[in-house]
């Protein structure tokens, strides 16, 4: 049985990798999770993660959701109201790559990673200050990444998309402090997960050397700064800050 005063936390792409690792982080809190996912195939993965929340004092539901499309997210957050009476907490975390150099990158290439990693946060953020306004508190926090303030070749489309997601932090802190509605922003260097298992291994290696503290972030370390903007009282002060978990690679060696 969870406490009364357990928050409702969605956490957008949390089948597998970052988003995974933060909404068990969170059941283990004993908050009510909604895992969001959005292939066929990762119904299983998102499932397993629903009953390992339960089985860690949490609660948790899983829904099938496409973070670039408003309608599904309009439903999402219906579900998610309908099962547990609000959302309180918002993790934009869903993303993609579809990297490649500039001088090579398709148009669909460009817009998918803009619709899902820019305009799906934009969507969800809308989305949940219709829940969050009304009760004047709520907690949004955007999964961006090192490359949306550094860059990096072959990612134009990733970089735009994690640069814009910073600059939406900013605005709507501004604009939903009045409602009591704090905006951070979490920026990941390279961390373990299906999305940097693609990359080559002699590339990773040299990653790794560039990295002051020598090697890739666990999603485990990402999960520890959600739950701290998510949940800690300390954190009611924060808004329109972006923090990065990356191991010191936004400074150089
Ligand atoms: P991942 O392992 O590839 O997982 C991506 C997650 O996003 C999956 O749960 C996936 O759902 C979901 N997703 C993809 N498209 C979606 C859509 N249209 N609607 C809803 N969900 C969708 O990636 P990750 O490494 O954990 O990355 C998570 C976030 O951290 C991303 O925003 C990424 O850009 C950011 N980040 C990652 C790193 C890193 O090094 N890994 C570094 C900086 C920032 P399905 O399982 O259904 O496909």
């Amino acid at each position: 049985m969870v406490a009364d005063d357990a928050k409702v936390v969605l956490v957008t792409g949390s089948s597998r990798g970052l988003g995974k690792a933060i909404a068990l982080d969170l059941g283990k809190a004993g908050q009510k999770v909604i895992i969001n996912y959005v292939s066929d195939g990762s119904k299983e993965g998102a499932d397993a993660a629903v009953e390992e929340i339960k089985s860690l004092g949490g609660d948790a539901i899983a829904i099938q959701a496409d973070s670039s499309k408003p309608d599904s997210i309009k439903s999402m957050f219906e579900e998610a109201v309908e099962k547990f009476g609000t959302v309180d907490v918002l993790i934009n975390n869903a993303g993609i790559t579809r990297d490649t150099l500039v001088m090579r990158m398709k148009p669909q290439q460009w817009q998918d990673v803009i619709d899902i990693n820019l305009s799906g946060v934009f969507y969800c953020s809308q989305a949940f200050f219709k829940v969050a306004s009304k009760k004047r508190t709520g907690r949004i926090i955007n999964i961006s990444s090192v490359v949306g303030q550094i860059g990096n070749p072959g990612q134009a489309n990733y970089a735009a998309a994690k640069g814009g997601v910073i600059g939406m932090t900013y605005s709507n802190a501004k604009e939903f402090a009045a409602r009591g509605i704090t905006v951070n922003a979490i920026c990941p260097g390279y961390i373990e997960s299906d999305m940097t298992a693609v990359l080559d291994e002699a590339y990773l290696e040299k990653v790794a050397e560039i990295i002051p503290l020598k090697r890739l972030g666990k999603p485990e370390e990402v999960a520890g700064m959600a739950r701290f903007l998510a949940l800690d009282p300390a954190a009611d002060y924060i808004t329109g800050h972006t923090f990065n978990v990356d191991g010191g690679i936004a400074i150089g060696c």
